[in-house]
């Protein structure tokens, strides 16, 4: 049986027409080494970004619905310019949104989960020996609602499709050569892993690093589906996702997240009303702590594109604090070292940037602090954690 191989293009990867054509060249290679292709692929370049920004013009908390219907025309247009470009260079291609080729999520709007992949014309168009371009970041609900799947969130249709079809390997292929110690891009002297588990991928995934979708990497823990970050020019082994990781290396990494922010309750009933308050808007909490009298809940707005009229309607004795970010430093065992929390703490301190909360799990320290601060706290979390390690 001839092998099928899943490639994930990013953005940055197919922003203008130079870029698809050598996306395509990359296919092509692919498809003449004997593989059967599906290719996911992002809208191009800013295109996601730009049309919320349309969408904002209009109104300062959208309808997630027509959000999703307006922000699934990005890969739309991709995936169609991405079949020309293929075809050019003589292989058959054929395209299809996230409803065509079967993926099913439930009914939420802006962030939905992917809950059941059906891919029989993706299997029937590989098996005539064609290229597949799926449509990344969408899917559609039993409702027969289109949905999106969060920002980002190419990556996990990219793992769910090559979970369905059982696919040899999935890439994940983008701007940066695999996945770092922290963002190159904001870290200077990031390390690029050549492999990382699960659990800390996920991790530092589910904290900010925008190289991976934290559900792509709970998709392929599942499936067990051969996960690599790679890059998509040049020869690059990437970094590979799998359930042992690289365990000659402690530290897997710092992750910095933006738009954050805390509600709080107090007085007896406190944890209930949060609780209610925050279930009622259908918003999800990143954590929730709480103690005598007093109850926080940090949530991210990355997928709450109506986060003005949500806030609006909070009970008024909920407190918002926004403005907030945080850094966490991923590593096996590092949440259950008191001594490396204080180097941690003492860093930051050294460094002028004042921690508002801490919190830990086992595998993961996490720092709450203004979001201005979160790219020079990155940095010096980073220093601190690799030279403790
Ligand atoms: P794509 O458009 O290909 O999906 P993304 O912008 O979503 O790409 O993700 C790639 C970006 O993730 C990189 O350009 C980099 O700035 C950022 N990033 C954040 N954390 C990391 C990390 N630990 N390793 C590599 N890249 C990271
Ligand atoms: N285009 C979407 C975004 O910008 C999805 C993705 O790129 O994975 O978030
Ligand atoms: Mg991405």
């Amino acid at each position: 049986m001839v092998p099928t191989v899943v490639q994930k293009y990013g953005g940055s990867s197919v922003a203008d027409a130079q870029k698809i054509k050598r996306v395509a060249q990359r296919i092509a290679a692919t498809r003449a080494k004997g593989k059967s292709v599906c290719v996911v692929v992002s809208a191009m370049g800013d295109t996601t970004d730009e049309l919320l920004a349309r969408a904002r013009e209009i109104s300062e908390s959208p309808s997630r619905r027509e959000l999703d219907m307006l922000l699934t025309c990005g890969e739309r247009a991709s995936m169609a310019l991405l079949c020309m470009a293929i075809s050019e260079l003589g292989y058959e291609a054929i395209s299809f949104t996230g409803s065509q080729c079967g993926i099913m999520t439930n009914d939420r709007h802006s962030g939905a989960r992917i809950v059941e992949v059906r891919p029989f014309r993706v299997q029937d168009e590989l098996e005539r020996g064609r290229v597949v371009v799926v449509a990344g970041f969408q899917g559609v609900s039993y409702k027969r609602e289109i949905t999106t799947l969060g920002r980002g969130g190419s990556d996990t249709t990219a793992v769910a499709l090559a979970a369905a079809l059982g696919a040899q390997y999935c890439e994940i292929c983008s701007d940066v050569d695999g996945v770092y110690s922290a963002d190159p891009r904001v870290v200077t002297g990031a390390e690029l892993r050549s492999a990382i588990d699960y659990d800390q991928m996920a991790e530092l995934a589910a904290h900010g690093a925008r190289v991976l979708h934290s559900e792509a990497v709970e998709f392929a823990r599942r499936s067990q589906v051969a996960l690599w970050a790679r890059p998509t020019t040049g020869d690059g082994a990437g970094t590979r996702i799998d359930s042992t990781g690289d365990p000659s290396v402690s530290l897997a990494g710092v992750s910095g997240a933006k738009s954050l922010v805390e509600l709080s309750a107090s007085g007896s009933t406190a944890s209930r009303r949060l609780l209610d308050a925050v279930s009622a808007a259908g918003l999800r909490a990143l954590s929730f702590q709480t103690a005598v009298g007093m109850t926080r809940m940090m949530l991210s707005l990355d997928d709450v594109p109506d986060w003005h009229s949500l806030r609006d309607a909070l009970p008024d004795d909920i407190g918002v604090r926004d403005g907030l970010g945080a850094v966490s430093v991923v590593g096996a065992s590092v949440g259950g070292d008191p001594a490396a929390i204080a180097k941690l703490l003492a860093a930051a301190e050294a460094g002028d940037i004042e921690i508002l909360s801490t919190t830990s799990s086992p595998l993961r320290v996490t720092m709450i602090c203004k979001v201005g601060d979160v790219d020079a706290l990155s940095r010096i979390a980073h220093g601190a954690a690799l030279a403790s390690v």
